[in-house]
């Protein structure tokens, strides 16, 4: 079965791209473009994995991952973090929210693979 990613970026470009990456790996994809639209996304069935920008126009993407931390039902779904800011403390505030990675853009296709692979597996070992 595949598994089923949501992105939440506000940047339409950035969506699209890693949208149609993510397409082309083999998984079904997503869309949130707000931080709304990213909550909503958890009123049906539930992501496999989160790929969350930090930087959503004037709302902060870490308040997602910290409410997905704090919902029984959902706080064992990975969250991977996308951000401009490469800066240690940045990375830091990105753990802290509870994200379980961070990556920063430009993307870097070959570790987004590593890392989806990584968490997607460690997220099913717990589940069996
Ligand atoms: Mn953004």
């Amino acid at each position: 079965m595949k598994h089923r990613i949501l992105i939440v970026e506000d940047n339409e470009p950035n969506m699209e791209l890693l949208s149609d990456w993510l397409d082309a790996e083999g998984y079904d994809v997503l869309c949130a473009a707000t931080l709304a639209e990213g909550y909503a996304s958890f009123k049906g069935d539930p992501p496999d994995a989160v790929l969350l920008d930090v930087q959503l126009g004037n709302a902060n993407g870490l308040d997602l991952a910290e409410w997905i931390r704090q919902e029984p039902g959902l706080k064992h779904i990975p969250v991977i973090a996308v951000t401009a800011h490469a800066m240690v403390t940045d990375r830091e505030r990105v753990i802290q929210a509870g994200c379980n990675a961070c990556i920063s853009k430009p993307i870097s296709f070959t570790l987004l693979r590593e890392q989806l692979e990584w968490w997607l597996g460690k997220f099913r070992a717990t589940m069996e």
